[in-house]
């Protein structure tokens, strides 16, 4: 079982800002923005390279939930940033997909 799947069933604490049916969002532990949290689909998918068009609406469903979330943390106006690491090379340290949502500073680009 994942970090995050321990998360969703409350074994693990985390300060979660948002939660439905399908997903939970809670505050990255190792915060790089003055807001950083996850957005994380219930179902246990590895990454975005082990999804398939099964997820479509999935996947469509956390892209619309970002700036639903952004309002709600106050980073709407101001702008946000949605990340998601794949893999190694893409900087991916925990094996359950999920999309950072970062804001309320100028955020760098490109990233390192
Ligand atoms: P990745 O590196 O896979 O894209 O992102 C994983 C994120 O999970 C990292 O930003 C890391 O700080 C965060 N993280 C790791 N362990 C925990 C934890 O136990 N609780 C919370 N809330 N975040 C975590």
């Amino acid at each position: 079982m994942t970090l995050f799947e321990k998360i969703i069933r409350r074994e693990i604490p985390a300060d979660i800002v948002f939660e439905d049916d399908q997903c939970i969002c809670f505050k990255d532990v190792d915060p790089r923005a003055p807001v950083h949290v996850l957005l994380v689909p219930k179902k246990p998918i590895a990454s975005l390279a082990e999804t398939t068009a099964h997820d479509q609406a999935l996947l469509g469903h956390l892209l619309l939930k970002t700036q639903e979330i952004a309002k709600k943390l106050g980073i709407l106006d101001t702008g946000f940033r949605v990340v998601a690491n794949s893999g190694s090379d893409g900087g991916q340290s925990v094996a359950h997909l999920h999309f950072h949502i970062l804001g309320g500073r100028a955020l760098h680009w490109p990233p390192g």
